[in-house]
This record gives C-alpha cells, structure tokens and sequence, in this order.
C-alpha cells in the first residue's frame, strides 16, 4: 500500500492525465502545423499572383515599364528579376539588398525556358525566399521572364510568435490539468479509500463501522452494500452469540434433570422401586430429549449452511399428507383428539423432497397434537393453478398475536415451562419454516387465543411429464 503508483489515487491520476496529455499535446501541434502551413501558402500565392500580374503587364505591351515594376517591387516589398530572351538579366527592381540573380540554377533557367512556372523556396543572404518564376512564351518561344522572390521572414517571425504562444498555453493547459486531475483523482479515490479502510474495521471486528454514502452511481451501491453486509454481520454475530447462549440454557435443564436423578438412584434415595422406576423413566425421557435437540440443532445448522442434502422429484403432496397424519394418528387418538383429513383424490405435485416434506408436516401436525387438549386437529389441501396449500387447523391453546411473528425463531417458546413439560425442543417451527423455505414455499400461522391456531403451508406445484411416475421414495 505505501508503494505510491500501487495506489487508486495515483492510477486514476496517471490516466486521467495521459488522457489530457493525449489530447492537448497533438491538438497543439496540429494547430502550429495548422497555422505554419496556411501562412506558407498564403506568401506562395501571393508571390505567385504577383508573377502573374507582372507577366500580364510585360505581355501587354513590347515595352517593360520597369519603373513601374520596380515601385510595386517595393510598395509590396519584394525583389523582382526580368530576364530576356536569352534567360539574361534584363531588368530587376532596385531596393534588393545583396541577393543577385545568380541564385537561379541552370535547371531553374532551362524550366522556365520550357515554357514551366518557377515556385518554390531558398536559402538566400540567411534568409528564406518564396520564388515565383513565369515564363513569357508567344508563339511558343520563350520571349523573356519574371522572377519574384519573397522574403518569408514577416511569416517566419508571425509563426515563432504563434508557437510562442501555443507553447504557453499548452503548458498553461497542462498546468490546469494536472490541478483537475489531482482533484479529481482524489475525489474518485476518497469513497475507495474510505471503503477499504471500512471492510478493514470490519473485517477486525468493529460491525458499527459505516461508509458514507455520497453518490447513487456504482461508488454509492458498492458502499450501500458494505453498509449492508456490516449489518448482516452483526446481526449474524449477535443471533450467533444469542443461539449459543439458548443451547447452553437448553442444554442445561435436561442435564441437570440427568445428573439429579443418576445422584438420587446412584445414593439409592428413594423410598421404593417404584420410585426408582419413575425417576429411571425421568431420565430415559430428558436423555431422548437431549438427542432430540442435539438432532434438530444439527438439522437446522446444516439446512442454514446449505449442506442438506435433499432428493428432488415430483411429489405427490397429497400422498405425503396421508403418510404424515396416519404417523400421528395413535398419538391424537390417545389424547382424545379428532384428526381429519380432507384432501381430496387425485395427485397433486410438488417439486421437493418426500422425506423432508414429511418432516415438515409432521412438525406442524405434533405441534397441534401438543397444544391442543380437546377438539380437532383438521388437514385439509387446497390446490390452485400454481400452489398448494396445506392447512393444519386445530382448536388448541393458540398463539398471542404479538408472539407470532416470533414463534419461527430457534429456541422461540410462547410458554417456555409449559413448552418443555410437552416435551419439544423449540426448534420445530424453525425446521419447518426452513424446509417450507427450501422447497420455495412460505409458512404462516393465524392464531386465536383459546380458539386455536392454523399454520398454512404454501409450495409451488410442479408439473410432471410423465405423471405415472409418483416417486416418493417412502415405504410406510
Ligand atoms: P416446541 O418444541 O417448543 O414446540 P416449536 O418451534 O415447534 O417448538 O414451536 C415454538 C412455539 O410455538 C411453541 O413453544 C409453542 O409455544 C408455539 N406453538 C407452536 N405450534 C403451536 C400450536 N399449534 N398451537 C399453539 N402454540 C403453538
């Protein structure tokens, strides 16, 4: 991290700035290319145009009114050279410091003889020269020549200026962008920063840490969620903590009831073999007790860590039902209950696994066994186009309504006393609701007090090809 071109800030910068460099570095030298040649051109023809207008004026008459050349030679400051028909010297104008006629090649003189314009640059007296040549052709014989040079010295110092100025602002150009950029960069940079430092509070434990959330862009979401997940984690950190405090307190009772009653037979303190029988029953029940919860706490650790392993087909719910209420029917019968099932004929399916389907109503069905002392227990299956729903309604005790959204939660008992002399383990509606959960449906209860309770099971249901297969996987 302290290696600095490893840092956000310093790579957005390095890129932001390549970027500028890109652009104003070329812009700025395509404008001097730009300008240099435009001004270039512009002296060309102007030189050229001026060849021109004197060959008009040679042409016109036999006469060359060399003092008229001669002013407009230097009204527009150039030095014009008129050659005769031997391609000599005939006239040139007056006010040329030191550059002669000699700068002509042969091959200048011979173009021009053929009858080709001259335009092109030289190096004359440490100066740059535009010259223009035209030949005077009549008849096809060359009669003579005009030769313009024009000094390109006014352009050349115009173009130095413009560079001059280009270059300030390029640097000037650059100098803005290095303050944007660094800006910028660390503007970028900042969430990032703030957020990697977060993830490593977090990481070391401190679940209040948040990240402030600027933007709605995917800076903003990415820190929403961090914000998120330090949530979860201390809810997850603080149901953990609390979990393992409700095992510890369930674990405690039924091993207290064990160590008791061992102490009392083991002292051999009681009156009479009948009531070593009933404290030996005692201890048989919590050990059952004790396997129970330890079964159902492995069961639902390894249904939240995604570990069950569960057998998918098309289940006949219906079918499941009936297995599920004749398990229990001894025991509602026992307790002078009704149990009625109205599911009607034919096969209803859900895409699940039969065991566990059957687990889950078996849940539900104990449950309304247990907290119902008089009455009925009633089953009932109502298909629509795309669910099923499975009601369990009994005419129990019932749930308080600001209880129920709770009674899902591990460990979660209306009457915790009350809970335990029947024997469960706490964990039956919370198995039931992860492996509703699973299987894509959603569980619920609506309860009355003193009326009785019904758990509503609702699964999707699935479509078999082949509808001779009922596979359930289950042998009564
Ligand atoms: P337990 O093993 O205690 O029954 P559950 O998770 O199965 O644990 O149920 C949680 C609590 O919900 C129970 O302790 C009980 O108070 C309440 N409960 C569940 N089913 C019923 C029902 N059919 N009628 C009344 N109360 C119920």
């Amino acid at each position: 991290m302290n290696r600095p071109w490893k840092r956000i800030d310093v790579k957005i910068g390095f890129t932001i700035m390549s970027l500028f460099l890109i652009i104003i570095v070329p812009m700025s030298l395509i404008t001097e290319r730009i300008l240099t040649s435009y001004n270039v051109q512009q002296e060309h023809r102007k030189t050229n145009e001026l060849a021109i207008h004197l060959i008009t004026m040679m042409s016109a008459g036999d006469n060359i009114n060399l003092d008229a050349i001669s002013t407009m030679a230097e009204f527009t400051q150039v030095h014009v050279f008129v050659l005769d028909p031997e391609g000599k010297l005939a006239a040139k104008s007056k006010h040329h410091h030191g550059i002669g006629f000699t700068f002509l090649t042969a091959a200048n003189l011979e173009q021009l003889r053929q009858g080709h314009p001259l335009d092109t640059e030289m190096r004359l007296n440490k100066e740059n020269y535009i010259v223009a040549g035209l030949p005077m052709m009549i008849q096809d014989r060359f009669r003579g020549a005009v030769i313009v040079a024009s000094s390109l010295q006014t352009v050349e110092e115009f173009i130095a200026e413009v560079r001059q100025v280009l270059l300030l602002s390029t640097l000037g150009l650059i100098v803005i962008a290095i303050g944007f950029t660094y800006l910028l960069s660390r503007k970028m940079s900042k969430p990032l920063l703030q957020m990697a430092s977060a993830t490593r509070h977090i990481a070391a434990g401190k679940l209040n840490t948040r990240v402030p959330v600027h933007s709605d862009d995917e800076i903003g979401v990415l820190a929403r969620s961090i914000n998120e997940l330090a949530v979860e984690l201390k809810h997850y950190r603080d149901s953990r903590n609390e979990f393992i405090a409700n095992i510890s307190h369930e674990l405690k009772t039924p091993i207290t009831y064990l160590e008791g009653y061992a102490q009392v037979i083991e002292e051999e303190l009681y009156e009479s073999e009948e009531e070593k029988k009933r404290y030996l029953a005692i201890i048989g029940s919590e050990a059952r007790r004790l396997d129970r919860i330890i079964h159902d706490l492995f069961d639902l650790s390894k249904m939240e860590e995604g570990q069950i392993s569960m057998k998918l087909e098309h289940v006949d719910i219906r079918l499941i039902t009936a297995y599920a209420v004749e398990k229990v029917l001894r025991l509602a019968t026992e307790k002078g209950l009704n149990l009625e099932v109205e599911a009607g004929d034919p096969p209803l399916f859900v895409w699940g696994d039969p065991v566990r389907l059957e687990q889950l109503l078996l849940n539900l069905l104990d449950n309304a066994i247990r907290y119902t002392k008089q009455g009925s227990i009633h089953v009932s299956i109502l298909p629509s186009e795309a669910q099923v729903q499975i009601h369990i309604r009994d005419t129990g005790q019932g749930i308080p309504e600001a209880e129920l959204p709770y009674i899902f939660e591990r460990f979660y008992r209306v009457e915790k006393s009350r809970s335990r002399e029947h024997g469960g383990s706490g964990l039956g509606l919370a198995i039931a609701a992860k492996l509703t959960a699973l299987h894509g449906g959603t569980l619920r209860a609506e309860s009355l007090i003193e009326q009785g309770t019904t758990f509503i099971v609702m699964l999707p249901r699935s479509q078999p090809s082949d509808l001779v297969t009922i596979a359930t996987g289950h042998s009564l």
